[in-house]
């Protein structure tokens, strides 16, 4: 799987190639699934969501430039992949997850792996996580209909949001923000298909 991610995806940061490597994926996915775990696929995971592509997950970490010792927060923590490969390369993770089932089960599987820097909680991520701001980086692992504003006042001058962006529930351009003085820097780095973002500043939950 890292070959892959090196040789062909071009992910080039040796220090998010060496937790894809550390990080055991087939941990993070139902058990029939962990056949399926190092194939380069978002998959199933419980309560209707999916575990991210390695690609993807590899390409939003790296698109966040972590220093070692860097504060993350993290919405839409899932299984808790994205959350145990961002512990592995940042300092500390705060991550938010608006199912309590999977909030419950990735933080066991961080137990797991002794990943001790990463907590997981249970609510509204479209609203950040103010105590612990202000973060050197956020990451979005769900599909927003737009930039949202309070995750960008969280963040410290010349911090990195990466998170999905589509007017449409089920197609975005992954968007990456750098916060300036005055406003925000915005790039995007291509199409990519995320579950939707559900909450106050997210799509609403009927369909
Ligand atoms: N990176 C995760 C992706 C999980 S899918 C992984 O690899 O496992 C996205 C997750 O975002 C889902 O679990 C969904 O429940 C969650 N989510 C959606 N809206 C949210 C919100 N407002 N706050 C927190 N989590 C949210």
């Amino acid at each position: 799987m890292v070959e892959r991610l090196k040789n062909h995806d071009r992910i080039a940061d040796e220090r998010v190639l060496a937790a894809m490597r550390a990080v055991p994926r087939h941990i993070f996915v139902p058990e029939v699934l962990t056949g399926k775990a190092y194939d380069d696929h978002a998959l199933p995971i419980e309560a209707g969501q999916t575990i991210s592509q390695p690609f993807i997950v590899a390409r939003m970490t790296e698109l966040l430039e972590l220093e070692r010792d860097a504060r993350v927060l993290e919405i839409g923590a899932g299984s808790g992949y994205q959350t145990a490969i961002l512990a592995h390369v940042a300092g500390q993770v705060f991550a938010i997850e608006r199912l309590p089932e999977l909030a419950r089960l990735a933080q066991a599987r961080l137990r797991r792996l002794n990943i001790h820097n990463a907590v997981v909680t249970c609510f509204d991520g479209t609203l950040g996580w103010n105590a612990h701001a202000p973060y050197d980086a956020a990451l979005v692992a769900a599909g927003a209909p737009a930039i949202t504003e309070s995750l960008i006042t969280q963040l410290k001058i010349g911090g990195r949001l990466v998170m999905p962006i589509g007017e449409r529930r089920d197609a975005q351009r992954l968007i990456r923000i750098i916060k300036t003085e005055h406003g925000y820097d915005q790039e995007d780095y291509g199409a990519c298909a995320f579950v939707p973002l559900i909450g106050r500043h997210g799509w609403s939950e009927a369909k």
